[in-house]
């Protein structure tokens, strides 16, 4: 059974106060609190399991080596892929996407080629590909979000054409909380040798992921979402895209030999991993998914569905209030402005004061909020702790607001 106020006891933050209130923390879209287990996995690496990984030979070393090495498989069991040597660790979805864009994308792709982006991703997912229209003439084509924030597959497919080389989509939208349907959309661009790359940063989070049903080329995670350490990550890259992608970081460990005039690489996942990795992060990830596995992500979904489901009534109850993105699929994840003149930074003060923690801005989704006609929302973004009471006071802070601007 999930039962989430066992849960919420797993997590120490969760029962302080903010402002004098009972915490309530909605932020879980920027980033995830960290249950117990993470933070004494990490002060256990430091205090009793710490050494450089991959280059001493004493125990300390080789201990460091197996929990650092250990957490490669925990990842690739998360993600349902066989091959854990298919996943490259890193520090996050950012990361993992200049990568991409530096090892495989850059040095492959020509003047025309298209990559092909919705609306609604994140800068992480934006930003490398405008280096490659700068740099490269590389051109970018847009796929439109319906108006309740739907991204229809077919359109993405549609956008397809002999210049095409990419689509990069994400898995689940930071801002309206939509799920794409990817599968269909990685099916059609392998028929047509496009390779594909799904930002999971927020998808794994929330639902089970198998990467190899889906059938991408590359699924970026970024571990401080999934409850686990900031700066600790993985991208997941098919075998094919791996033995074509150059080295883009430099230095120890991704490397066989090194010579004056001469230099061999490792074999990947390690070619693709360059200098001192996050030890202690990867370490601390690797129990975080295992956390997430042991609760089941299928009772993680249908707790948050729950929640998504009764947020959504109570929220729609307030008619002075706007939610963006309204497709009845999305996860628990509301953004959200208020009737008036009042900005979201006003707003989430408010609620601050309340001790409800959301996030207010532009997400880092600059093309979809020029798409939204919008500077700014508040988002509210639940995660496997969250409760049913926690949306009340949301709703009773947000009136709060509503009352002091109207
Ligand atoms: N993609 C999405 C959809 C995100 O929500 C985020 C983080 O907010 C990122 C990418 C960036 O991830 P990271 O924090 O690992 O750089």
């Amino acid at each position: 059974m999930y039962d989430v106020t066992e849960i919420r006891r797993d997590f120490p933050i969760l029962s302080r106060e903010v402002n004098g209130k009972p915490l309530v923390y909605l932020d879980n879209g920027a980033s995830a609190q960290k249950p117990q287990v993470v933070i004494d996995a990490m002060t256990r690496a430091y205090s009793e399991e710490y050494a450089n990984v991959h280059r001493g030979l004493h125990y300390l070393s080789n201990l460091a080596t197996e929990k650092y090495e250990s957490t490669r498989g925990v990842i690739a069991k998360f993600l349902g892929v066989k091959d854990e040597n298919q996943i490259v660790m890193n520090t996050g979805t950012t990361m993992g996407i200049n990568l991409v864009a530096y090892g495989w994308a850059m040095p492959r792709f020509e003047a025309g080629d298209e990559i092909i982006l919705s609306v609604m991703e994140h800068h992480a997912n934006i930003v490398p590909w405008h280096f490659l229209r700068e740099r490269q003439g590389v051109v970018i084509k847009w796929v439109d979000v319906d108006s309740t924030g739907h991204l229809d597959p077919q359109a993405v497919i549609d956008a397809m054409g002999p210049k095409t080389k990419l689509v990069a989509v994400t898995h689940l939208s930071n801002v309206l909380g939509t799920v794409v349907d990817v599968k269909p959309i990685c099916k059609a661009a392998r028929e047509r040798g496009i390779a594909t790359l799904i930002d999971g940063s927020q998808s794994a989070v929330h639902m089970p992921v198998t990467v190899d049903d889906i059938g991408c080329d590359f699924y970026a995670i970024t571990g401080h979402k999934l409850y686990g350490p900031s700066g600790s990550g993985a991208i997941y890259i098919a075998q094919e895209r791996l033995a074509e992608m150059q080295p883009f970081i430099g230095g120890g460990d991704m490397i066989r030999e090194v010579h004056k005039d001469e230099i061999t690489w490792n074999d990947p996942p390690m070619k693709f991993e360059a200098g001192t990795p996050g030890i202690v992060q990867q370490i601390g990830l690797g129990v975080a998914l295992d956390y997430m596995m042991g609760l089941g992500m299928d009772n993680v979904a249908a707790h948050e569905t729950k929640l998504r489901d009764y947020a959504r009534t109570k929220l729609d109850g307030l008619n002075w209030l706007q939610v963006q993105g309204t497709t009845p699929d999305k996860a628990a994840l509301f953004s959200f402005t208020l009737d008036g003149a009042a900005h979201a930074h006003d707003i989430s003060t408010i609620l601050d004061k309340k001790g409800v923690a959301v996030r207010a801005g532009q997400h880092c989704t600059g093309p979809l909020m020029d798409h939204l006609g919008l500077t700014a929302t508040c988002r509210a973004s639940f995660g496997l702790y969250n409760t049913e009471e926690e949306v009340d006071k949301l709703v009773d802070a947000l009136e709060l607001a509503h009352d002091l601007f109207a």
